[in-house]
This record gives structure tokens, sequence and C-alpha cells, in this order.
């Protein structure tokens, strides 16, 4: 039995053609019959069932009563553990709920387990994760491919029809990147618009939650729930949070649509230049004017967040030391012993890098030079979208310059995975909201996605736009 979205669920819900529990048990089924895809870190059949009989007891005026979830295991769950994918926080129990996934449980949500993730949000191929690499439902002949990182859980329980929606988090392009992969919906919000009160830090000042869905709508259902302001979170911004899937409108006339210039990278596929004309094509028939532009300092953008995010990331994790909470090594023999034996054991190899980078970046006399440096650039990266946004309502670029790629490959090369976040890592340093939705398919049938982008707080013009897209992709009809 597969469910095409929230709303239909929903409906058959009011309509008491189904129950809650029913609906628990099919999705306990389906996860128990993918459970090779190895998507979840957390899933306990007996705890699904104890939500069942709370959620069972809420007002059918819940919006997500009874819809079925899955959470990035990077979020506070208190009922549940919560590792980062880490060895460090293996046997961790937060004693609180995040602010994201505490809405989603006001709602009625049933919570299906916690999806795996590239060790600390680390990666773009969900296999840093301590727990094991998770595979793309879409591999086919025993090839397994990756499902994107580091949300690759979650966007493949989604295209595994493991739930109906997920959340998770976007630091340089973990939402948008998975969802091209996975060939869902994903949308990475205005930085502030979500609180991030409650996530396992990994960059603080790029760290976004966001959602993955099955079509435009559900996205736009699901971030109206969790955005809003949070005392708890000084960056959380208190705008008014329009009810996006009320006002959805796939009417784009007279809307101005940016084609940035610096996008088409060395190397990229001509099937993936074939789905972004196939896009401009198509918001053009729908009226929209074709605008092309320069942002000229996005190619400073993947060695900026590469200065950036482990900056902020060895600072973050200088907590995993086995004195409060996580994993302690056994028998050191000092303090300091201690310490090293713990994060030298508890970390994985992607986390030690980045830390490491970040350490050395913000140390005295290489601080002005790299660190900085990559915050003045930052700005610059910034800028270029604001004058951009000055004449245009969107931007439109690829997702990723590649569809899902085996998962042994580029293991060997850091480098060659960074250049995974090239189209997604310029928005986040922007602070910019951005969404990808499948668009196409390569050669092997693989899906490829494309990124819409606008300025700061226009979700709701960003959904519209993509609500428009769908409307004429036939994996949506
Ligand atoms: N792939 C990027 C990285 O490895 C982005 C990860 C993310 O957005 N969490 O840092």
């Amino acid at each position: 039995m597969e469910f095409k979205s929230i709303s239909q669920l929903k409906s058959l819900l009011d309509e008491n053609k189904i129950s809650v529990k029913e609906i628990a048990e099919t999705y306990i089924k389906k996860i128990n019959e993918k459970k090779d895809l190895n998507i979840f870190i957390y899933f306990n059949e007996d705890k699904i069932h104890d939500q069942v009989k709370e959620i069972e007891t809420l007002s059918n005026d819940k919006i997500l009563k009874g819809i079925p979830i899955a959470v990035k295991d990077l979020f506070c769950t208190k009922n549940m553990p919560t590792t980062a994918a880490s060895k460090i926080l293996e046997n961790f129990k937060p004693t609180y709920e995040s602010f994201v996934t505490q809405k989603l449980l006001n709602q009625g949500s049933i919570f299906v387990g916690k999806t795996n993730l590239d060790e600390f949000a680390m990666g773009s191929a969900t296999n840093t994760s301590y727990f094991g690499d998770t595979i793309n439902p879409l591999s086919k002949n025993n090839n397994p491919l990756a499902p994107g990182g580091s949300s690759g859980g979650w966007a493949a329980a989604v295209a595994a029809d493991l739930c109906l929606g997920a959340t998770g988090t976007d630091t340089g392009g973990s939402i948008r990147q998975p969802a091209s992969f996975c060939g869902v919906v994903g949308i990475k919000p205005t930085y502030g618009l979500c609180s991030r009160w409650g996530i396992a830090a990994f960059a603080s000042s790029l760290d976004q939650a966001g959602v993955f869905s099955k079509n435009v709508t559900d996205a736009s259902i699901l971030l109206e729930e969790i955005a809003g302001h949070d005392q708890r979170d000084s960056t959380s911004s208190d705008v008014t949070i329009p009810t996006f899937s009320k006002n959805l409108d796939s009417n784009i006339e007279g809307k101005v649509v940016g084609i940035p210039k610096e996008y088409t990278v060395d190397g990229i596929s001509d099937e993936i230049n074939g789905v972004w004309e196939d896009a401009i094509k198509s918001l053009e028939k729908k009226g929209a004017k074709i605008k092309h532009i320069s942002l000229p300092h996005t190619k400073y953008a993947l060695p900026t967040y590469y200065i950036i995010a482990p900056a902020e990331a060895s600072s973050n994790l200088a907590r995993y030391d086995g004195v409060k909470y996580g994993y302690r090594a056994k028998d050191p023999k000092s303090l300091d012993d201690m310490y090293e034996l713990t994060r030298s054991e508890g970390f994985g190899k992607e986390v030690k890098r980045r830390i490491l980078i970040g350490t050395y970046v913000l140390s005295a006399g290489y601080y002005d030079a790299y660190y900085l440096k990559a915050q003045k650039v930052r700005k610059l990266i910034a800028n270029d979208f604001i004058e951009v946004f000055s004449d245009c309502d969107f931007i439109l670029t690829p997702t990723a310059p590649s569809a899902a790629f085996p998962l042994n490959e580029k293991q060997d090369d850091p480098i060659k995975m960074y250049l995974n976040d090239v189209f997604t890592v310029p928005a986040s340093l922007a602070g910019i909201p951005g969404i990808s939705i499948p668009y196409g398919n390569d050669k092997n049938g693989l899906p490829l996605g494309i990124q819409l982008l606008s300025k700061h707080y226009n979700e709701q013009e960003i959904f519209n736009a993509a609500f428009a897209l769908e409307k004429d992709y036939e994996k949506f009809n």
C-alpha cells in the first residue's frame, strides 16, 4: 500500500477509512521489508505502538495526525536515543526534545524512527556513519549507490516510501543534494526560520533545519509546522510564518528567473545541462522572464565553506571530551590521556579531519590568513545574491554535479567528495532558502534535481515556482 501525499492520507484518516494504528502497522511492515538498506539507526516497534496510543486520543484537527515522519538522528528526541551517527554519542539519551521535533509531535505525527547520516552531518554520501552506509533505494543490479549526504537516511526513507515526510538539517547541501540523488523534494529554508535548539551542532552559522517529502505541497505543509521563533536559539527569527500550503500558487507569470553563468562547471554532464534547460523552458512557457546573471564570487564558495564549517565544527565538537556525557575511553592513565583517547576512539576519520582543519585555520598565525579571510569572502558571496535579487525573483540551477554515484566511489579523496557541494554551498553561506525538486533522469534512469533559490524569507515564492515546475514533470503526475 502506497500513500501519495500527506493530504491523501489525512483525508483517509478523517473519513475513518484507516486508523492511526493501521497506518503505523503499514509503515512498520514496509520498514522491516527494507532493512537491508540500513536507513534507520533507531527503529523500535514498541515505541511506535506507544506513540499510536497517544496519537489516537488527539483531535483530527491536528495537521499531522497519524502522518509517518522520519527524523534525522541529529535531533535530540526525549524518548529515543540520539547518536549523530557517531560512536561518541552511541548511548546518548537526551533529556529533552528539540524544538523542531516537538512541533511535529504536537501536531500528532508518528515518528517511525531516527535515520542514518554522515557522522555529525559531515559528508555527502552517508558513508561516514559509525552505523554503516545507507544504500540508495534506487540502486539496481547489485550496484549499491550512495543516497547523498549528510541526510542520506531520511532522503532514502522518503524515496523507499518508509515515511511520508522527514526532517533534518542542511549545513552546506545536506537536504538538497540527497533530495536530488533520491528523487524527492527537499527544502532548506532561510537561516533562522527554524530553531536550532536541540540539534547537535556542526557549524552553527550554517546549520538549518528543513524537510523532505514526496511533493512540493507536502514540503510546504511540513515547513510551516516546523518553522517559528524560539527564544532558546538567539539566531531564530521572529518573522511571521505564512501558511505556505494554503497560499501555493503556480502562476509565475512575469517573475524574473536568474540563470547564473558560474553554475556551468567543467565536467558536468549533458544530461544535467539538459534537465536545467528543460526547467528553464518550462518556466518561460509559463510566462516567467529568463535573465542571464553572474554571481562572480561563487567560485570561492567551496574553499570558503571548507574553512568556515570545519572552524565552527572544531569548536562545537570540543564538548565531546568524555566528561559529561557520551563515550569515555577505558582505563586512561591521566585526565589528558582520557581526553585524548576518548576523542581518538570516539570520532571517525572524516570528523577528525574536520577538527584538524578547523583547529588549524583558527590557530594563532593562521586565523587572519584563513578564517578571517573566509569570513570576508563569505560576505562578498552573500552580496552577489543580494544584488541579483534586486531584479530577479529566483535563481535556477542544477542541484548537484552528478546523479547518485556508487557507494564506494570518492572514498580515497576527500576533495572529490567536497566537490559534490559546489551548487549548494553558496546559498548556505548566504543564508538564503533553496529547494531541490526532481526534474529528470540520467541515462541510467537515476533522478536529477533542479534547485531554486530566492532571497531571505521568500520561501512562499520558492514553493510557488517549484509547484509550477512539478505540475509539468511526469514523476509527480
Ligand atoms: N557535504 C557537506 C559537508 O560535508 C554538507 C553537509 C551538510 O550540509 N551537513 O560538509
